[in-house]
């Protein structure tokens, strides 16, 4: 059976696992074809079924068209009743007051109810809190909430440590949603700030509890073996869900699902997803393979960015995430995305690689992992910035500029 777990402060009863409805089965199978409305129809309600309580959604996603998928199809014939439905501000496409209460009424429209169950502002830093207090979002939200169109109000971050505990402290919040993994377990929040968040009596949400599907697939070697050589036998799905259902903070994972096969082995995974489901010994093991996947990273780098804003435009914690992805994982992808972002879709279009670095040390005196960054960008040159690769970006650029087309 799914095991559901207390929002802190309340009697509501949420499953370990939540449906994330932003990588819906397509036609085409990519991300941005057309959702596959029978299968995700199919997918979904059978989570619903076994007892699934929560989805989730966002205004970017599938773009726009997630929320109206469940409003115009899954939220229908009983199943608003047996569910909980997350939305989100879009807060980065916020630049004016009216713009908040105008959006928010066109998710209801689109998700096809009066009450939002859980409400998020989408994507938070430093930054982004400040922006949306200096346009009122606090009584905003009180609100929504005293009308009674949302019933619980929290955040999505995606930023430093120090703005997670400074937003925590900024709201009477019931609920954060950060992203974490046995990778991740410093990064962002992190396991501070999901203590933090714990210790104020919010409820904890995950996301990329696969990191975005990097932790499952093909294994680095040395890291399947570690797996191979437990006396259980798990997929690495299984263990990297493992791991995270085991924190009691936790209240909720999220996954975002399109596969039969990957729906059964969740729901699965939730059945036993008690704090405490791991034994001393499968600790150890996971220990072992996250220090395993740290051991092949290539630099130590938490993506902090106490290093930045670089005088060259180098976004540096980008260049070393990148460099770490393409060891631990083997993935051109990882070339590509470094390509996209530091050589063609920049900020002011214009190429930031790491040979543009103009040896001032400034970033070096700020980054509390000690990490000689102008050193370690030899291996950012060597293995993501090959003349093939600047020449494709130089030959790109102009066309994708041109077209604004920024991804
Ligand atoms: S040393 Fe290079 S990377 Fe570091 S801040 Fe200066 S210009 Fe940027
Ligand atoms: S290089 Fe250092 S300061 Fe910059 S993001 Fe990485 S760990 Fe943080």
């Amino acid at each position: 059976m799914m095991q559901y777990r207390t929002l802190p402060g309340t009697e509501e009863k949420l499953s370990v696992l939540g449906y994330g409805c932003m990588r819906l089965p397509t036609k085409s199978g990519g991300m941005m074809g057309a959702i596959d409305k029978d299968l995700a129809l199919k997918q979904i309600r059978t989570a619903i079924d076994r007892g699934v309580n929560y989805l989730d959604t966002a205004w970017p996603y599938h773009r726009g068209l997630s929320e109206s998928f469940l409003g115009d199809y899954v939220l229908k014939d009983g199943y608003r009743e047996k569910v909980n439905v997350a939305d989100k501000l879009p807060c980065f496409l916020i630049n004016r007051k009216e713009k908040i209460r105008e959006i928010f009424e066109k998710q209801k429209s689109k998700l096809k109810i009066d009450v939002i169950d859980y409400y998020l502002l989408h994507s938070l830093n430093g930054p982004m809190w400040d922006k949306m207090l200096s346009l009122d979002i606090i009584p905003f939200m009180d609100e929504i909430r005293k009308e009674g169109s949302v019933r619980k109000m929290g955040f999505s971050f995606h930023g430093k440590p120090e703005e997670f505990k400074r937003i925590v402290d900024g709201y009477d919040w019931d609920f954060c949603q950060v992203q974490y993994n046995i990778l991740d377990e410093n990064y962002q929040a992190g396991i501070d700030g999901i203590n933090y968040a714990a210790s104020q009596n919010m409820g904890v949400f995950i996301m990329e509890p696969l990191r975005g599907g990097s932790l499952v697939g093909k294994m680095p070697g040395p890291v399947q073996k570690i797996y191979d050589g437990a006396s259980v036998k798990r997929s690495a799905a299984e263990w990297a869900f493992r791991w995270i259902y085991n924190h009691p903070q936790v209240t909720m994972v999220l996954s975002g699902m399109n596969r039969d096969d990957h729906i059964e082995e969740n729901l699965r995974i939730a059945e036993e997803a008690l704090p405490g489901c791991l034994s001393p010994e499968e600790e150890d093991i996971l220990s072992r393979a996250r220090e395993t996947y740290l051991d092949l990273m290539q630099v130590g780098c938490t993506g902090c960015a106490y290093c930045m804003p670089c005088p060259a435009g180098i976004d540096i914690p980008a260049a070393f995430k990148q460099l770490n992805n393409f060891h631990m994982f083997g993935k051109t992808e990882s070339r590509v995305f470094h390509m996209l972002y530091s050589g063609i879709s920049t900020n002011d279009g214009k190429p930031h690689w790491t040979r543009s670095c103009l040896d001032c040390g400034k970033c070096e005196n700020h980054c509390p992992q000690n990490i000689e960054i102008r050193k370690e960008f030899a291996k950012v040159r060597r293995d993501l910035e090959g003349p093939g690769v600047r020449l494709l970006a130089s030959a790109a650029r102009p066309f994708v500029n041109r077209r604004g087309s920024r991804p």
